[in-house]
Formats: structure tokens, C-alpha cells, sequence
């Protein structure tokens, strides 16, 4: 037969590739892994990707298909990312089809150019400037003057709307003959600009150490940046950028939520006049793709996202930062399960670049690394400024009388910071009114009808909410077991908790922040520019509270709840609560007032709650991280969970038994020692969204014997009999088990 055969990869779950002949009139030196390519596929069409080219393949001549085009006359992707892609299926156990759907926006999934709209940069026309009276009264079109000003190449229309400058805006600026649009090849990359916006802050002795450390090396080097909340974090994340930039770098920065951190991103825009993209949610799919080319062909200096963020290309890449890298969003939870944080790193390691690795409370997976020599660690354990750390105290509740979660003592605490005239955070992890619709004669407590759990109860508006599987129902007004109307809301969330903070200060503004809340688009902007008026104000709200925000007026963070973490039947549990509380703790004294972080508990003299108020998160995690190395457990060994759901419980039991049978023998013929297999175990919650849901864990010492294992596992588990009814699944390092 002539020609090569093509390996494609296409979006499928099956961890296989499918031959092709490669499309008639294409010449074998024009074929290359990473060009995307139409293929026939069932009775439609797909979009896929060369993986690779072979001279044989197993499919006989006759059924071998030919390709309908090449798509692509390059390859989509830079080496660099090319090979990220293929490393993340291996390592995740996912098929490389799949992978790259999940890496590539969705145009280019479906086939598009990987070209930006070609009508996209604006660009003043002489004559224009901010002042012109043709633009005196529309401060928009000012705006777009004054920032087109500052990009005398043009700038594309993915870039002018992350300042929040509309087409309209552009379009009647176009009319009046000040702008014009110009094509993409006029463009150069390199503008004479000054690089700062606004000057930045002389870094105090800490900040240089560090900085010096991160300037003096080039190349791989991975730094653990761990600093205390309001130590300065930011403020070197963007020092190190400035620096990358100022050698005609580019730089990636991942974050764990974009709507939640306005404030973060304006500190970037605010002090660069490159071109920053944000890869929001709110992009359509044209925007998401041309923030992409404007990344990959170099124009954007900054690019700034979320998980999926990792799989953008750079054309330049000089640095790449995970802020809050503890952060448990940055695994995917479901189909490919990556950790973003761990992509970066290996991302850093393929383009030779430092990454930094950011936290308050760092993972003890970074801490490990710390220890094994594999990252650098930087520590500022002082507060930037003239701030400093707040105080912790525990208020003991056993049998103290609750109030909406409230004890008496806090009410007052509460009271005294706000007759002051500073603002209260009140964190309380639990969204709704009250977790528990409750009997008062019978016990009958409102469950889910699909889930082994509890519904909540919601107020705005009424409803019984399952936070599990989002079913929703009235609330009952009869008990379904007595028909007695004795029903009671048990217990405290956000809402309940926000009425009654109502009723004790009549005379301030409560604001909630939590799911329910924050829907709305703009929302958090919305909350945090009344926060920022410095007004005195209670804040009540869930872990959305906790993540990243600057509140230099808040003085008290009343911490509701502090015991579910301590009898937490994950083995992470401790180092969670610790994360937590010390995050939203993190919120109070940021400034120049002190702050004071009470918190109420029924186990005040638990050993974990004296350590986190006395000697604060990095002991706790050292302890842990011994503990975890003693007893064998992750990071200190590697773990892989095979999960599986079924219509019933025995099926996906059964399952996960075979596949149990099927691993002990690889491991024999593998010659494969020392590694673990526990389970089957019905998971947590066992019933859920009406699926009953098992588990089996594998767990190895050495990553390699695990990695083994699994390739060859779930090669034979994919044929399976049960497979049609049971739907499973394999996550490689699971954060929640
Ligand atoms: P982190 O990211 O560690 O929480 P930030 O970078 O947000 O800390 O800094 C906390 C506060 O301290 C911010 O208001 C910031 O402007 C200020 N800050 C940071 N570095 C300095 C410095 N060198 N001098 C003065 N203020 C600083
Ligand atoms: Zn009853
Ligand atoms: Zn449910």
C-alpha cells in the first residue's frame, strides 16, 4: 500500500488511536503528528489529531479508511505543549483523543482556522487623542483612546475587551474617524513601550531575598513561595513578571477562581501595559479562540486563567505561577482528571522555564517536594506593610447556647468591632438556611430521594435543596411518617445566619457571599466595592470568603464552626481545616488595625486547634507530613482510585472485585511488588443522583510501579463484561476518596 498510515487521536472515551490512509493529494512530508485532520467516522465526520505515523496497521487494507482533509498545514500546537498533551494521557490514564478536547478551545475542536478574525486590531488614526472633542462626553470612547494610545501597533478586539471596551465603543469611534482596523500582519510583537503602568513597591528585606532567588536562576526551577497571608505574595508574583517581561517573555498565571478574585486581576492590568488576556468564563467560543492565537502567537504578555489555562500555548513562555497552589480547583473532578498544579510544573520542566508555586497554607504534596530537594522553598513569614498577624482564640461551646450557630460571647465580640467602626467576617461553611428539616415529634428527618443525604433547607426562595445531586422539592409542611406539622429547621447556614445577625445590628449592613449570592455576573465586584468603602459591615459568608481577597477593614473573622474537619474520616481532613481556617483568618488585620479571629468549638482542647493558635499552619503541616511519611500515605506513596456506579450496588461491587482479581494477577506477572490493593469499599456517600457508587484504591511506594499497573489495568478493564453497566472510572493522585 502507498503512503504512511496516520495514528489519530480523536475525541473518544477509548484510550486507543484510529488508523487512516492520509487524504488523497497530500504528500507524505506534508503529514506531521499534531496537525488536526477530518476523518470519517461512523456514518459522520470527525475532527482529530495525528498522534503519529506508521508504515503497517493492524485494520486490513480493505477497511482501512482515507482521511477526508488535512486541517491544519502545520502543527496546531508548540512542541512543548504537543508533548504536554501526551504526557498528561499517560499520566491520567485518559485517552489522548479525549485529552486534547479538553486542552483545545472549542472552535478548534470543531475545526476552525487557527487564525484570529482577521478584521481584529484597532488602531488610533493620527489626530486622535484623549481630549478631542469629538469624545468629550463619552467617557468609554475616552477610554479606548487613551489605551489605543498606549498601543500604537493596535490592539485586537479580544484584548480591548478585557479592559471592558465594547465593539460598539469601537464601532462609534470608528465612525467618527478615529480609529481604524488593521490586518494582523502589520503587527510587531515588540513595542517601545515602558513596561510599568504604575511603579512598583519597594519589596522589603523578604520580598528581596526571594526575588533575588527567582532573578539569579534561568531555566527549570521550581520555587515554593510560602508566605503568610498578606506577606507580599503578589507583589513578588509581579516583580518576577516584570523582570520575565522585561527579557521579551511571556507569562502564565493560574488561578484558582476568576470571578471570585476581581481584585487580583486589576492588580495585574493595573500594572503592566502589555496585553493581558484573562481566560474568563464569560468569553464566547470566537473570544476564547482568539485569546488563544493572541497567546500563542506571542501578542499577549500576560495570560492569566484557570485550570484549563494550562493547556494554552505561549510563543515566548519565561515563567509560569500557581497562586493558592493548595487550592483543591486546580484538580478536575470528573472525565480527564489533571491537576493543574502538577501540569505546571512539568509544563515549567518541558519549556525550561521557573514556575512559582504560591500559597499561605502550601499543600504537603509541595512540602514533600520541598523536603526531597525537587523545589526551592521561599518563605515570608511577615506581613507586608505595617500589618500584622491577627490573634487567634477559641471560645469553648460546649453547652453554651447557640443562636442561628451564634454563642453569646461572639454576639458580643461581634458588637464591640462594629462599634468601632471596622467590619466583621463571620465564616460559616454552609450555604442555605439550615442544614436539617427535622420532626419535632417523630425525629423523621427531609432526605433525597436519590442520595444518601440530607436536604437543605433554603429560604430565598423556599425549597428543600439537595447539594449533592441539585435535586430540589417543596418544603414539606407535614411530616410524610406522623403528619405532624412540628416541623423544625435544624441547625445553621448562610441564610439563617444572615437574618439573625439582622435582627442583633439592625443599624449595619449584613452582606452574604456564597453561592446563592454571588450567581449573578458581577455580583463579588458588586459586594467587594461596598467591602472596599471601608464602612462598617458584616460579612457572612462561605469559603468564597476565604480565597485571596484584601479586606484592610475587616478586624474580627468570627469562625462558626470549626469541628468537622477534626473528626474528618478523609486522611487529609486536618490539613484541610488548617488550610481553611487559616485562610479565612487570613482576611482580618490585613492593614493597619489588628486583627482578632475567634473561633468556636465543642473540642477546644484538641491538639490540632492549640497548634494551628499557637504555632500556626507550617508546624501543623510538618507534623502531618510526618505523620503521612510514617504511615505510608500520600504524598509520601502514590495512590490511584478506580471508581465505579451502578444501577445497583452489587453490580459495581462486582466490578470492582473482577478488577481487583485482574490487577493482583498483573502484578504477579508484572513482577510488581509492594503494591497495595484496599477494596472494594462503598464510597462516602454511597447513593448518589440515584447511582450507588464503590471504590477500590490502588497504592504503590513508587510511582513507576503504580504507573505500570495501570497502563496495562485499564487496557483489559476497557473490555470488560461489565463495562456496559457500570460506569467507571480511574483518578491518578485523587484529592477526595
Ligand atoms: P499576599 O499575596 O501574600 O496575600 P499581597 O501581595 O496581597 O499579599 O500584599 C498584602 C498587602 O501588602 C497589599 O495591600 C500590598 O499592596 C501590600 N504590600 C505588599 N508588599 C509591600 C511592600 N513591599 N511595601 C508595602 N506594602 C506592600
Ligand atoms: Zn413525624
Ligand atoms: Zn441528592
Amino acid at each position: 500500500m502507498s503512503g504512511p498510515i496516520l495514528q489519530v487521536a480523536l475525541p473518544s472515551p477509548l484510550r486507543r488511536l484510529f488508523d487512516y490512509r492520509a487524504p488523497g493529494g497530500a504528500h507524505a512530508k506534508d503529514l506531521r503528528p499534531g496537525q488536526r485532520i477530518r476523518v470519517p467516522f461512523g456514518q459522520r465526520q470527525m475532527v482529530g489529531v495525528i498522534a503519529s505515523l506508521s508504515d503497517a496497521s493492524d485494520v486490513p487494507p480493505a477497511r482501512l479508511k482515507r482521511a477526508v482533509e488535512l486541517i491544519d498545514l502545520e502543527p496546531l500546537l508548540p512542541e512543548t505543549l504537543w508533548q504536554l498533551c501526551c504526557w498528561t494521557a499517560s499520566y491520567y490514564q485518559h485517552g489522548l483523543g479525549d485529552t486534547l478536547s479538553c486542552a483545545l478551545p472549542t472552535l478548534l475542536r470543531q475545526g476552525e482556522p487557527a487564525i484570529a478574525r482577521q478584521d481584529r486590531l484597532w488602531q488610533l488614526l493620527p489626530g486622535a487623542y484623549p481630549e478631542h472633542p469629538a469624545i468629550s462626553r463619552a467617557a468609554k470612547q475616552k477610554q479606548a483612546v487613551q489605551l489605543l494610545a498606549k498601543h500604537p501597533h493596535g490592539l485586537s478586539h479580544a484584548l480591548t475587551a478585557q479592559w471592558g471596551l465594547s465593539r460598539d465603543t469601537l464601532e462609534a469611534l470608528e465612525k467618527k474617524g478615529l480609529v481604524q482596523r488593521i490586518s494582523q500582519s502589520h503587527h510587531h510583537t515588540n513595542e517601545p513601550l515602558p513596561l510599568l503602568r504604575e511603579p512598583r513597591l519597594t519589596p522589603n528585606s523578604q520580598q528581596v531575598a526571594a526575588l533575588d532567588a527567582i532573578k539569579a536562576q534561568s531555566g527549570f526551577t521550581a520555587w515554593l513561595l510560602d508566605g503568610v497571608t498578606g506577606s507580599g505574595k503578589t507583589e513578588i508574583y509581579l516583580q518576577a513578571i516584570e523582570h520575565c517581561l522585561g527579557e521579551g517573555r511571556q507569562v502564565l498565571v493560574l488561578i484558582p477562581e476568576i470571578g471570585l478574585t476581581p481584585q487580583t486581576l486589576e492588580r495585574f492590568q493595573r500594572r503592566f501595559s502589555v496585553p493581558v488576556v484573562i481566560l474568563h468564563s464569560g468569553l464566547n467560543d470566537r473570544e476564547r479562540l482568539d485569546a488563544w492565537v493572541a497567546a500563542r502567537d506571542g501578542e499577549a504578555g500576560i495570560v492569566i486563567g484557570t485550570r484549563s489555562a494550562i493547556f494554552t500555548p505561549l510563543a515566548r513562555p519565561g515563567l509560569i505561577i500557581v497562586d493558592e497552589e493548595h487550592d483543591l480547583s486546580f484538580k478536575q473532578q470528573e472525565g480527564l482528571r489533571y491537576n493543574a498544579r502538577d501540569l505546571a510544573v512539568y509544563r515549567a520542566y518541558l519549556e525550561k522555564t521557573p514556575i512559582i508555586l504560591g500559597s499561605a497554607t502550601p499543600s504537603l504534596e509541595s512540602l514533600y517536594n520541598v523536603r526531597r530537594g525537587r523545589y526551592q522553598h521561599l518563605r515570608l513569614t511577615e506581613r507586608a506593610g505595617n500589618a500584622k498577624p491577627p490573634t487567634f482564640q477559641c471560645i469553648d461551646i460546649r453547652s453554651r447556647k447557640l443562636e442561628a450557630g451564634l454563642c453569646r460571647p461572639m454576639i458580643e465580640a461581634i458588637g464591640e468591632h462594629l462599634s468601632k467602626g471596622n467590619q466583621v467576617l463571620v465564616f460559616i461553611n454552609r450555604r442555605g438556611f439550615a442544614p436539617t428539616l427535622m420532626c419535632h415529634d417523630c425525629g423523621w428527618m427531609a432526605e433525597c430521594t436519590r442520595c444518601d443525604a440530607r436536604m437543605t433547607v433554603h429560604q430565598s426562595p423556599p425549597r428543600l435543596h439537595c447539594h449533592h445531586c441539585d435535586s430540589q422539592r417543596p418544603v414539606d409542611t407535614e411530616c410524610p411518617k406522623c403528619q405532624s406539622t412540628e416541623l423544625r429547621s435544624i441547625g445553621a447556614g448562610t441564610e439563617r445566619t444572615e437574618e439573625h445577625l439582622v435582627s442583633c445590628f439592625p443599624e449595619f449592613p449584613v452582606l452574604r457571599i456564597d453561592r446563592e449570592s454571588m450567581s449573578r455576573k458581577k455580583a463579588m465586584q458588586d459586594m467587594l466595592a461596598r467591602i472596599q468603602t471601608g464602612q462598617p459591615c458584616l460579612l457572612v459568608g462561605t469559603q468564597m470568603l476565604a480565597k485571596g481577597h484584601h479586606f484592610p477593614d475587616v478586624t474580627l473573622v468570627a469562625i462558626l464552626d470549626a469541628d468537622g474537619g477534626l473528626f474528618s474520616s478523609d486522611f487529609r481532613g486536618p490539613e484541610r481545616m488548617a488550610q481553611m481556617i487559616t485562610q479565612v483568618a487570613g482576611r482580618a488585620g490585613r492593614a493597619e488595625k489588628p486583627g482578632q479571629v475567634l473561633i468556636q468549638t465543642h473540642m477546644a482542647e484538641h491538639q490540632l486547634l492549640i497548634d494551628l493558635t499557637e504555632h500556626g499552619y507550617a508546624t501543623i503541616a510538618q507534623n502531618e507530613l510526618n505523620g503521612r511519611e510514617k504511615a505510608g500515605l500520600p504524598p509520601c506513596s502514590f495512590i490511584a482510585l478506580l471508581r465505579a456506579e451502578a444501577n445497583n450496588a452489587a453490580i459495581a461491587n462486582e466490578f470492582l472485585e473482577s478488577a481487583c482479581e485482574l490487577a493482583e494477577q498483573l502484578c504477579v506477572d508484572l513482577a510488581l511488588e509492594k503494591v497495595d490493593l484496599l477494596g472494594p469499599v462503598a464510597s462516602p456517600m454511597e447513593r448518589r443522583a440515584g447511582r450507588y457508587r464503590a471504590q477500590l484504591l490502588v497504592q504503590a511506594p513508587h510511582r513507576s510501579a503504580l504507573h505500570q499497573l495501570l497502563h496495562h489495568w485499564l487496557i483489559s478493564l476497557e473490555s470488560h463484561s461489565l463495562g456496559r453497566k457500570v460506569r467507571w472510572s480511574i483518578d491518578v493522585d485523587p484529592l477526595d476518596m
